[in-house]
């Protein structure tokens, strides 16, 4: 964080925050898996990485004008890796060799989509928010969504929110060369504490913004760190890559009923009543949540700085 004093108009001034909207949005839904459709035959398809995305370009304006200067890792429904699901087809062959697998067509397949949507696409994020951005912070912005067993995507409750740190790493992981090489970076970057502290103050603006009630872990892919139940750590790639304090932001289930009523309602002007409710849209109101917890965190931190200096 730069050593600016508390500035009430631009109390965001000097920072540098990227901002990682999730997944693909497009054509690319498809080789990502975090699109559905429920509801009627009418009904809007629900399709994470545009939602995210919508949800980015409103911080970005917003953050900027409180003084920030902000990046967004995508600015398109386009994937920001060069590699192709055709281009992994020997790597993912590889990988699956090297695991003890057969490599069977089927299994190279969807091997050669998970590295495309998730590790090409992740780790060309983290290079450029590693190599060209070296921003002060990221925001890694996500929708959740309830398991859906049997393939077929149902209504679930309840709705929830939660904030990820990284941690919780679990033995197979420990296992992976690159993953302990990694880890041992993210420590002696020392970004664990001002990661909590951050997530700490923005989890609880998001919910007062969101109403949303925290979802849990079981202890065992996620890990509780403090008297915060919005906060877990889990050991994500994005928030192990990305070099800097990451917020990483799991708010809104897809599927419960009032979140895909809303996505339906899209990004309107003003407030709209749902449920008896009168409430911004959902990108808005998930944005003004975490504009509202940056604030707070930042005024603090540059008061602290100015009272001590007064001791
Ligand atoms: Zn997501």
């Amino acid at each position: 964080m730069p050593d600016l004093p508390p500035n009430s108009t631009r109390p965001l001034e000097g920072l540098r925050i990227a901002i990682d909207p999730g997944h693909i949005g497009g054509k690319w839904v498809t080789w990502d898996d975090r699109h559905f459709k429920l509801g009627g035959p009418d009904s809007l398809e629900v399709r994470e990485g545009e939602m995210t995305l919508m949800v980015a370009k409103i911080l970005r304006r917003d953050l900027t004008l409180l003084g920030a200067e902000v990046f967004l890792t995508r600015e398109t429904n386009h994937p920001v890796t060069k590699e192709r699901v055709e281009t992994l087809q020997e790597e993912a062959k590889a990988y699956l060799i090297k695991r003890g697998q057969v490599p069977s067509a089927g299994l190279i397949a969807s091997t050669a989509k998970a590295m495309f949507a998730i590790s090409a696409e992740i780790r060309a994020r983290g290079e450029l928010i590693n190599n060209t951005i070296r921003p002060d912070l990221a925001l890694c912005l996500h929708f959740d969504a309830s398991p859906w067993p049997g393939g077929r995507p149902v209504f679930r409750s309840p709705n929830h929110l939660h904030l990820i740190l990284n941690g919780c790493y679990s033995e197979s992981e420990m296992e992976e060369d690159d993953t302990r090489f990694e880890m041992v970076l993210r420590i002696l970057q020392r970004l664990y504490h001002e990661e909590l502290r951050l997530s700490d103050t923005v989890s609880k603006t998001l919910q007062h913004e969101t109403r949303l009630p925290a979802f849990g872990y079981d202890g065992t892919s996620g890990m509780s760190v403090n008297d915060n139940d919005l906060v877990w750590a889990r050991n994500l790639l994005a928030n192990r890559v990305f070099f800097c304090p990451v917020l990483f932001f799991e708010p809104f289930c897809m599927n419960h009923q009032e979140t895909h009523a809303r996505v339906q309602e899209g990004p309107y002007p003003g407030l709209r009543e749902i449920n008896g409710v009168y409430r911004k849209n959902l990108y808005q109101e998930y944005a003004d949540g975490v504009t509202a917890g940056l604030v707070r965190y930042y005024r603090e931190q540059r008061q602290k700085k100015v009272s001590s200096a007064h001791e």
